[in-house]
C-alpha cells in the first residue's frame, strides 16, 4: 500500500477509522496503571492498549479514553479529530521501553532519560505516577497497521507526528526531532 512507501501528509489521518467495538472503558492509568482498558484483539503476541489518539494541534500522541483529553500547548486540551485509534504495546521486549504516560497531559513521553522529564504543557515536567511501561518500536521496517513517521521531541520529550511538519512543543517553538529514532506506531 502507498502508506508503506512515503510517510506522506495522508499518513497521519489514514487510520481514521474509528473502530470501537472492541475498546473497552478504561483509564489509562488513573486508577492503578496501564492495565485498565486493554484489549488483546490483535493477533499480537503482547498487550497493546487501544485509545490512543494524534493530536492535531501539536501532533503529540496521547491517551484520549480518559474523562480529560489532557493539555494541549495551544490550548485547552488536544484535538483528535482525525486520528486513528493507536494501540501502544506495554512490557513488550522489541519495543524501546520507557515511555509513560503523563496524567497531566496525557501525552506519551519517554521516560528513560534519567531525571530528565521533558516538558509538560500542563505542569513543568511531565509525570510518569500510575503509567505502565510502554514499548515504542522503530526501524525501517513495518507492518500492515503499523504508521511510520513519529518521532521523539528532544525538547518535551513526547512521541510526535512528524509527517506535518514539527507542530508545537510545550519547550516554546515547534518540536525538534534531533536525535530521534524512527518510530512506528501500531493502530486498529
Ligand atoms: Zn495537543
Ligand atoms: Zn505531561
Ligand atoms: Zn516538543
Amino acid at each position: 500500500m502507498e502508506r508503506k512507501a512515503t510517510e506522506s501528509a495522508e499518513s497521519a489521518t489514514v487510520a481514521t477509522f474509528v473502530s470501537r467495538r472492541t475498546v473497552l472503558a478504561g483509564a489509562a492509568g488513573i486508577a492503578g496503571g496501564v492495565a485498565l482498558g486493554v484489549v488483546t484483539a490483535l493477533p499480537a503476541t503482547a498487550a497493546q492498549q487501544y485509545g490512543w489518539r494524534w493530536c492535531n494541534q501539536c501532533q503529540c500522541l496521547f491517551y484520549g479514553d480518559n474523562y480529560t483529553s489532557g493539555w494541549c500547548v495551544v490550548g485547552g486540551g488536544h484535538n483528535w479529530g482525525g486520528s486513528g485509534n493507536y494501540t501502544p504495546h506495554y512490557d513488550y521486549y522489541p519495543g524501546q521501553s520507557k515511555w509513560r504516560w503523563c496524567y497531566r497531559c496525557q501525552s506519551m513521553w519517554y521516560g528513560g532519560d534519567g531525571n530528565n522529564r521533558g516538558r509538560c504543557p500542563a505542569s513543568d515536567r511531565h509525570s510518569s505516577d500510575g503509567s505502565g511501561d510502554y514499548s515504542i518500536e522503530s526501524g525501517n521496517y513495518y507492518d500492515d497497521h503499523e504508521q511510520p513517521g513519529w518521532r521523539w521531541c528532544n525538547k518535551c520529550y513526547c512521541l510526535c507526528y512528524s509527517g506535518l511538519g514539527r507542530g508545537y512543543c510545550p519547550s516554546r517553538g515547534h518540536h525538534d526531532f534531533g536525535g530521534s529514532g524512527r518510530y512506528y506506531l501500531p493502530y486498529a
